[in-house]
């Protein structure tokens, strides 16, 4: 559902703007809205969430409880509907040059990303949040967002949640982020119930994966470029999507910034969440749902900084608190795991085994790569 704004609501100061209607944006909304405020969502695609930029892979509420165990009430943040859900997994593989996998239990959900965030936007518009597709935000200053199409609008708080190339991140922060390419397909066919990462020359400096869907799967390659030795994503992703076999439904594109979050979240009446203030998990790439724990924070200040003068400082407390030491760990084995992963293939093959098994999965799953540090 999405609302249109009238002659008036363009005129009019809003509590708060969020620049995006991903999962950040629409958690942040959803929030903000139960909290009373009013809320308008610009975001630049129409509808949201098209086309498809995704892996699709997200763990259950019951994996997310063991990943972030300080997160509370994952029920309430992640209510994800049955209809976007394609697949449920049971195992991750992770896979070496060799092809011979660690296998691991995980339960994983393959959405339809497409209408899962189709839903997070029905969700936020039921309570009460404005919606503005096709509204390209072309610059913030102060109160003031500009679209690129001359239409400005005021608000109280503003909060960039446009992913990777938000325009408030990109015109009011100068740390950046390392970003990875991403290309990917939509295969038809059956591809077993484990999602698969692999690892080794076939992604410098990145990893590929195999997601198995209810007919097909979502296949992709990442990659850091440095390491890549002039080889392009592109010829990479090819070899690798040429391995399986299918009719390919789907070629996608994107970019996931990989080295966790920036410093500061919040500026003045500013806020960062979701990709833009780097809230992946750079050892797994897991981005959806950490979005969304920033996003519910974020709102939820937000709503007491407008009632009771809270600092929105405390946001990035809050975010410490909740996704800190799960943060630190993922960051410390993306930086080790890039120096392994850079080493020849045989080696690899060699280091993933059963006696290292245990560790890769801490590597994984942000826990302290070794259980001293
Ligand atoms: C190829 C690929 C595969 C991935 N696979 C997975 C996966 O399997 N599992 C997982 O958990 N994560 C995955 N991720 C990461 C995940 O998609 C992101 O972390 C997540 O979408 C972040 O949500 P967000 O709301 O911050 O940003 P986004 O989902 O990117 O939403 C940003 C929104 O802002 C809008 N926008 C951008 N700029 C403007 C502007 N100037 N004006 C107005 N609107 C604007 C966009 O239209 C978009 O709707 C993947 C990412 C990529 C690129």
């Amino acid at each position: 559902m999405i609302f249109e704004v009238t002659m008036r609501e363009e005129s009019e100061v809003w509590d708060v703007i969020v620049i995006g209607g991903g999962p950040a944006g629409s958690t942040v909304a959803r929030y903000v809205a139960e909290g009373g405020k009013r809320v308008l969502v610009l975001d630049g695609r129409d509808p949201i969430g098209s086309p498809l930029q995704c892996g699709e892979l997200v763990p259950t509420n019951d994996e997310m409880r063991k990943l972030c165990p300080n997160v509370p009430d994952i029920d309430d943040l992640l209510q994800t509907p049955k209809e976007a859900i394609s697949r449920r997994t049971s195992e991750m593989h992770i896979v070496p040059p060799s092809g011979k996998p660690l296998r691991y239990p995980f339960e994983g959900l393959m959405l339809n990303r497409v209408l899962h965030d189709e839903w997070l936007v029905n969700l936020a518009s039921s309570k009460g949040a404005v919606y503005i597709t096709g509204a390209r935000v072309e610059s913030v200053e102060e109160e003031i967002v500009t679209l690129r199409d001359g239409r400005e609008f005021k608000a109280r708080v503003i909060v960039g949640a446009g992913g990777h190339n938000d325009p408030l991140r990109r015109d009011h922060w100068t740390e950046s982020s390392l970003k990875i390419p991403i290309k990917f397909v939509l295969m038809e066919g059956q591809f077993g119930d484990a999602v698969e990462l692999h690892f080794g020359s076939m992604a410098p400096g990145g990893y590929a994966w195999v997601f198995p869907k209810d007919n097909g799967a979502n296949i992709g390659l990442g990659i850091q470029n440095k390491f890549a030795r002039g080889v392009s994503l592109n010829s990479l992703a090819d070899e690798f999507i040429s391995k399986y076999e299918g009719d390919v439904t789907f070629r996608g594109a994107g970019s996931l910034p990989m080295s966790g979050t920036i410093k500061h979240f919040v500026k003045d009446n500013h806020l960062l969440v979701g990709d833009s203030a780097g809230m992946v998990l750079p050892s797994n790439g897991a981005g959806i749902t950490i979005a969304m724990v920033g996003g519910r924070i974020a709102g939820q200040v937000i709503v007491s900084h407008l009632e009771n003068g809270t600092s929105l400082h405390e946001y990035e407390k809050e975010w410490r608190l909740q996704m800190g030491a799960v943060m630190r760990n993922s960051k410390l084995s993306f930086k080790i795991g890039s120096w392994i992963m850079r080493l020849p293939d045989w080696i690899l093959n060699l280091a993933f085994n059963p006696l290292t098994k245990p560790f890769v999965w801490r590597f994984v799953t942000c826990r302290k790569p070794f259980f001293i540090f």
